[in-house]
Parts: C-alpha cells; structure tokens; sequence
C-alpha cells in the first residue's frame, strides 16, 4: 500500500492562520505589528526565492518584514554593521541572515556574522545560546525547519516516545536540532552521516527517518523499515532528464514537468521508498512551507518578549 502523505502546506497553512489572531491581538497591544529584518547578500537564486517566499509569508501574516540586500560583494565588516545596526534598533524584532552568505565571506567569517545577531532576535536559533538552551532542553527558539517537523508529527498524531528516530545528516540547521527535539519527545535517537557504516541497515532501523542529506533521491527502499515514517527535508535541484525518469518513470505527470520546466525540484527520498514507508513527506509541499511558517512564529514570539 502506498505510504500516506503527510501534507506539509496544509499544515503550514493551518499554523499560519493560527497565527493571524495572535499577530492582530499583538499589533493592537503594542501599537505595531511584529517585525521581521531578513538581510540578503548577493544574489544566490535559490536564496531570492526563499526570501522573497518568506516575505511574503510573513506579510501576508500580518508582520512587517524588511528586507535589507546588500551586494555580492559585501565584506563582513559591512554585514556585521548592520546586523549590529539591528540588534540596536527598536523597530526590530527577528533577524534572518540568509545563509549561504557569499563565496566571498570566508566560513569563519560568516559563523561571526550568525553569532553577532541578538539571542533576544535569533528567529532561526543559530546563535550558540539558543544552541545551548536547545541542548539542556529548554529551548527559547528552535531552528525552524526541524521545529516545522515536530509540528507535523504531533499534528498527525505520530507517537514519538519510546520509538527509534533515526536523522541522516548532522547539520548544525537541521540535522542535529532535529535530534534534540526528537530526544525532548522521549525517542531513542540516532544521527547518521557521511561516514556511517552500513548507512541502508542503520536507517532501517528507525520508525521515523529523517532525510536531511541534499542528495537526490539518496533515500532508497532498503533504507526503510516497512511501515516507517520518513521525513524528506531535502531540496535538490534536478537537472537530468534521465535521472528525471528514472525517478518518476516515463512517461509521468513530473516528468512532463520536468519537460516543460528543464528541471524539477525532489527531495532526498527517491519516490519508490512510498512503496515501503506507512507515511511520507512530498517535496516540493512538505518540509519547506512549514519552515516559513515556524519561522514566523517564532518571530511574533521574540516580538512578545520584547515587549513584556
Ligand atoms: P548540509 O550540507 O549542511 O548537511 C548535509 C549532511 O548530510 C551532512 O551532515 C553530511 O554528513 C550528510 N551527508 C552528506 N553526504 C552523505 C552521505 N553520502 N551519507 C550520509 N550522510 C551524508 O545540509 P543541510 O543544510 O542540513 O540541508 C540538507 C538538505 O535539506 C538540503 O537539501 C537542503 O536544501 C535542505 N533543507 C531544506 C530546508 C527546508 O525548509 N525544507 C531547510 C534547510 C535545508
């Protein structure tokens, strides 16, 4: 039996109503809508159509997002002023560097300018004292894709208490967080990665497995217990048409798709693992518009605690 699909937007579309209300009753307290700053630097293309998406996520919520775009070739010296100009201006509420910052900015360098942003504005939990708080378990912010995940799970009432969870992937953004949220909820939890031995064997293990690799369709059948629930947090760009094929088969709705667009967007779970899994994130649809929708939670949050 195919595997049930866990509908992500519907469920993004659900939190943010919630939101609305919540916005509204915090606008007409403060006398302001809760705000959003979002610096862009250059001009990454998958990085314009997240911002942009959250933008207009954020105003359609009934926040006032801002976003400030500073040029490709944008030193850290000139991010970290404004990001310090930020943090000391009282008309902001949550800040969101998108990551990746150009080629320009060394790593070290970028770690600098996510660690200059405020605790207090940290909406994407980045900085090493939401990092902290999360890892004692007492989280202020959560990064915003995995708590996205967590909302679904408890939304479509997927027990998670005594059960194995298994992550593919130990990103500071997705895959470690998500194993700390996984732990909060009582799982038994296992962080896989580049060098896991028998990757296939030790992810079958897991009732619920969460892909969060950016590898296409790197999550085959035998990585699956039968009846699993399986997260697919990837986002990947796929170019090949015969890799198109291959994943959706030919002929086939995507792959028309594929055809008309020259390229289609597929998470890092090929789609015969719906074969084997009992429920199943889509992508595009599942993880990403829930990762907006935390996002603007936890700024209407850190507008909150600003104003008490
Ligand atoms: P990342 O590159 O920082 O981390 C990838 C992880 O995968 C690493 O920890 C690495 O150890 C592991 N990995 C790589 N190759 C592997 C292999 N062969 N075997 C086992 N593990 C391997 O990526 P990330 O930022 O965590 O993102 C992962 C994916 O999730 C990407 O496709 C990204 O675009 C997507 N993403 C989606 C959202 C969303 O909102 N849906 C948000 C963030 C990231």
């Amino acid at each position: 039996m195919p595997a049930r699909l866990l509908n992500g937007a519907a469920t993004a579309a659900a939190i943010r109503s919630e939101l609305l209300p919540q916005v509204r009753a915090f606008a007409s307290q403060a006398g302001r809508a809760p705000a959003l700053d979002i610096v862009l630097v250059g001009h990454d293309p998958a990085s314009e159509i997240y911002v942009r998406n959250k933008h207009r996520a954020g105003s359609e919520a009934g926040l006032l997002v801002t976003i400030h775009k500073l040029p490709e070739s944008s030193t850290a010296a000139e991010v970290l002023s404004l990001v310090e100009r930020l943090n000391a201006s009282a008309a902001c509420d949550g800040i969101l560097v998108q990551s990746p910052l150009p080629s320009g900015i060394s790593k070290a360098d970028a770690q600098r300018v996510f660690d200059a942003i405020h605790p207090d504005k940290d909406v994407d939990a980045f900085h090493p004292q939401n990092v902290g708080l999360l890892v004692q378990g007492r989280p202020v912010f959560a990064p915003c894709t995995p708590s996205g995940v967590m909302e679904l799970l408890a939304r479509e009432n997927i027990a998670m208490a005594g059960k194995r969870a298994v992550i593919i992937g130990r990103s500071e953004i997705v895959g470690k967080p998500m194993a700390l949220l996984l732990l909060q909820r009582d799982a038994t939890v296992t962080i896989c990665h580049s060098r896991t031995a028998n990757l296939p064997g030790v992810a079958r293990e897991g009732d619920i497995l969460v892909a969060a690799v950016g590898r296409a369709g790197f999550v085959r059948p035998e990585f699956v217990k039968p009846g699993a629930v399986v997260v697919d947090v990837g986002i990947n760009r796929l170019t090949d048409r015969a890799m198109a094929a291959e994943f959706f088969g030919d002929p086939s709705a995507r792959l028309a798709d594929f055809d008309r667009k020259g390229s289609l967007v597929v998470g890092d779970v090929h789609p015969s693992v719906a074969d084997v899994a009992g429920a199943l994130t889509p992508v595009p649809g599942g993880v990403g518009p829930l990762t907006i929708a935390m996002l603007l939670k936890n700024t209407l949050m850190a507008a909150r605690r600003r104003e008490q």
